[in-house]
């Protein structure tokens, strides 16, 4: 299996950690030539989601990213990368996320709670959104405090906290592989 992760700015190295010791295949995507690898999934990381949405247009991945979305490519979002996906951007999840969502004081915190299908996952949270809509055909997957962290819509994954930064726990990356093979 062979993983895309963008990789313009943002945490990406340390997805690319945990995918590798899963045993999957990964490269980056620094520009638009990158981007027509082959790939059977995209991982959007964690960062800026402002500067992300600039540097995607510049770099003229936009159309390209949002286009196989909406064909099926699997996408794992964190943090950022969850944001890109809802509905005032690449618009390919029936989301609506609420960005720096936890406000200034709890900005970064770690919890655990469960996740759907797994149980406890550890959480780290840096500044991160909720998703304050969920739209039809979307599967709240964890909340925490009543607020929606994760969640998916068929080939699409989203976790408001940063799965990849413990990475002694692979669950959820597991979860990710066994959605790209359709389990
Ligand atoms: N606050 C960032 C944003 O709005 C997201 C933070 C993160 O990805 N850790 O894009």
């Amino acid at each position: 299996m062979k993983i895309a992760i963008l990789a313009l700015q943002g945490a990406f190295a340390e997805h690319e950690e945990v995918l590798r010791a899963l045993g999957a295949e990964t490269f980056l995507i620094r520009n638009r030539a990158d981007w027509d690898i082959e790939k059977d999934a995209l991982v959007i990381p964690g960062g800026e989601s402002t500067a992300m949405t600039r540097i995607m247009r510049d770099l003229e991945l936009w159309e390209p990213i949002s286009e196989a979305l909406n064909q099926g490519l699997p996408v794992f979002g964190t943090c950022a990368g969850l944001i890109m996906l809802d509905d005032a951007h690449l618009s390919t999840m029936n989301i609506t996320a609420q960005r720096n969502a936890y406000g200034r004081q709890l900005g970064s915190f770690y919890t655990e709670d469960e996740f759907c299908g797994i149980g406890k996952v550890p959480m780290t949270f840096i500044r991160a959104p909720y998703i304050e809509r969920v739209g039809e055909g979307v599967e709240v997957l964890a909340t925490v405090d009543g607020k929606v962290v994760a969640a998916r819509q068929q080939h699409q994954l989203v976790c408001a906290f940063h799965p990849e930064l413990t990475p002694e726990d692979t669950r959820i990356h597991r979860y990710f592989l066994d959605m790209i093979q359709g389990k």
